[in-house]
């Protein structure tokens, strides 16, 4: 539609960002635009408003950019899964395959009370590591998963093919 065509000239490419032969997709210029960052969420949210979300859950760190918004747009709590050693009280871990290295995200142990409907947000779909990451996490502490929303995904690297079980929606689609 035209309104994904505005958002998508929104979205700023850097080349060889963070390393060499990286394309990287800036969302801060999309951000920045008072018109174009309601209407991001708005949308978002449109694909969710007849369902019953509880939570929305956002990864570390722009996923707490989009997740709060979306939050109060559906009328759900927020809960952030971090980075290691930010979260004071006790927390559920993964521990996920990086092209060179790991990474761990963590939750708070009574963030999610079993049987509540959760939404999964992140800025970005690339290969779905992390996110295959966080599902593990929710799927432990016994969250229902509602659906995988995502303002980019990176369609060429096919991350969606990880979560056949699960709704997964893009707004802004690269090939
Ligand atoms: P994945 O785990 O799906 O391979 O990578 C997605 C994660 O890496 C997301 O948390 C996302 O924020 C980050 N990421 C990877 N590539 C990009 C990119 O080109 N732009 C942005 N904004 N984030 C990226």
């Amino acid at each position: 539609s035209a309104n994904i065509t505005a958002l998508k000239a929104l979205v700023r490419t850097v080349p060889d960002f963070p390393k060499p032969g990286i394309l990287f997709y800036d969302i801060t210029t999309l951000l920045k635009d008072r018109t174009g960052f309601a209407m991001l969420i708005d949308e978002l949210a449109a694909h969710y408003l007849e369902r019953k979300i509880d939570l929305v859950l956002g990864i570390e760190a722009r996923g707490f950019i989009f997740g709060p918004a979306l939050a109060y747009r559906l009328n759900a709590g927020f809960v952030p899964v971090r980075k290691p050693r930010k979260l004071p009280a006790p927390v559920a871990r993964v521990t996920y395959d990086l092209e060179y290295g790991s990474d761990t995200l963590e939750i708070h142990r009574d963030a999610i009370q079993p049987g509540q409907r959760v939404l999964l947000v992140d800025d970005l779909l690339a290969t779905g590591g992390t996110m295959e990451a966080t599902i593990k996490l929710v799927e432990e502490l016994g969250g229902r998963i509602a659906g995988l929303a995502f303002a980019v995904e990176l369609d060429f690297l096919r991350g969606r093919e990880r979560f056949p079980n699960h709704d997964v929606f893009s707004l802004l689609h690269y090939d």
